[in-house]
């Protein structure tokens, strides 16, 4: 397809109402659609099903160490689940916390924590300080942005680059100011670029300096096993490993979960951090709680027995979930290839597919797709403060829909994305020849 930007006002024009006329047709068909929600689609949990039998009443649910997992106690997780999420993560033991759920929730309370109470470094409660200031990578994922703004931390947004977040200005900011007490990492197929660290941006994060001596990094490896091919995949380097080398074994929090393995909503979510920083935060954890859910710990160990069977049905996921991106590749390939109107992420893995239209031109995109049927993610709501300098970020989320249901929903997405960059190549007045 020629690219707009070649085109003369007279062919931009007569391209326009051409698309305008399919978009009245797919006005018509009233279409209800969503590509904005990340999570697993019905097919995927189906596959899951049977880790609901792998404990019945005929099951004594007690641990290895004969534990018994229906009372109050164990409150760091039972020993089998650290093992296996060991195994999976290559996390030693030692530095395991095994959670509820939730990562999220478990990301939360490690800020909220560090605000009430501090962290191992320094038992200055973060909250005493006139101001708290964050390092958010952008665009990245919402959810942490959101515990900033709840809990009054200021967000400082840095770019992302094809090697992870821009670590030039990562080391200025972290080195020149003593507010600046965390950064939010999505390490591995980062939500929404499914961009992994290079080795030199991990080794770059245990080796910088930083103004805080109680600065944390809220490692959230939520994609770690989430590779979509079979000859495809990124490799992401040992963060706890980098920060050891260089003394500063402190210096980070671990999360993940088994929310996009096998059930977002009754998942498994672990915490990983040095023996220091457990030393401090168990016993605060043990203030809100006797013990989180051990059966659900067990029924996880039960149901995959190993880490190699993880990534078996890691797979399977894979092969349900490398259709649907494909739908959402091909058709921005196919309607979108060679206009100049937007460029896209084309991930190993994770759940998004990160697509940025012309500058200026998200907000109208999302405006003519939700009065078409379709429901894009929030424009903005992939930078702090829900604010695109560039208005262009769209964070394609694939595989919650049927794939027919995410063919109209791209088809529609790609005609909105060509009428709103026409519509401001219009617009621009040195534009067009
Ligand atoms: N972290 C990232 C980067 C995510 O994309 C998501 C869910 O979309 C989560 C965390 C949520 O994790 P959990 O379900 O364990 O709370």
């Amino acid at each position: 397809m020629m690219e707009f930007s070649k085109m003369s006002r007279e062919e931009l024009q007569a391209q326009l109402a051409c698309l305008q006329k399919e978009y009245e047709a797919a006005k018509a068909k009233k279409l209800s659609l969503d590509l904005s929600r990340g999570k697993p689609g019905a097919e995927q949990l189906d596959l899951m099903q049977g880790m609901l039998h792998c404990i019945d009443s005929s099951y004594d649910c007690r641990t290895e160490d004969g534990f018994d997992c229906r009372n109050y106690g164990v409150l760091d997780g039972i020993k089998e689940a650290k093992r296996l999420f060991s195994e999976l993560l290559n996390i030693p033991e030692e530095k395991l916390f095994i959670g509820g759920n939730s990562s999220l929730n478990l990301m939360y309370d490690a800020v909220a924590r560090a605000m009430l109470y501090g962290v191992c470094d320094s038992d200055r409660p973060w909250c005493r300080e006139e101001k708290i200031k964050f390092i958010c990578p952008a665009p990245g994922y919402d959810r942490h942005f959101a515990i900033c703004e709840s809990l009054g931390i200021t967000m400082l947004p840095v770019a992302m680059t094809p090697t992870g977040p821009d670590m030039d200005t990562v080391e200025k900011l972290a080195a020149s100011d003593p507010a600046v007490k965390g950064i939010w990492c999505c390490p591995k197929y980062s939500n929404p670029d499914g961009i992994t660290y290079s080795d030199e941006t991990v080794r770059r994060f245990g080796a910088m300096k930083t103004a805080a001596k109680d600065f944390r990094i809220f490692w959230d490896n939520a994609y770690a096993v989430h590779d979509l091919y079979y000859d495809r995949y990124d490799t992401l380097a040992d963060i706890f490993e980098a920060c050891e080398q260089y003394g500063n074994g402190n210096r980070v929090f671990y999360f993940a979960s088994t929310s996009k393995i096998s059930f977002p909503g009754s998942g498994v979510a672990i915490m990983a951090a040095s023996r220091e920083n457990l030393a401090q935060i168990m016993p605060i954890i043990g203030t809100q709680t006797i013990g989180f859910d051990k059966i659900n710990q067990l029924r996880h160990v039960r149901y995959f027995g190993s880490a190699e069977n993880v990534l078996h049905h890691m797979s399977e996921l894979a092969d349900m979930i490398r259709p649907k991106f494909e739908v959402v590749l091909n058709a921005l390939e196919k309607d979108l290839g060679g206009t100049g109107a937007a460029t896209w992420n084309n991930p190993n893995g994770g759940y998004f597919v990160s697509l940025y239209v012309m500058p200026g031109c998200a907000k109208r995109t999302y405006a003519l797709c939700r009065d078409a049927g379709v429901k894009l993610t929030d424009v903005g709501a992939t930078y702090p403060y829900r604010s695109d300098p560039y208005d262009s970020n769209i964070r394609i989320a694939p595989t919650y829909p049927n794939k027919k249901s995410l063919h109209q929903a791209m088809s529609v997405l790609t005609l909105c994305v060509r009428i709103a960059a026409i519509e401001r190549l219009l617009s621009e007045n040195n534009c067009c020849m």
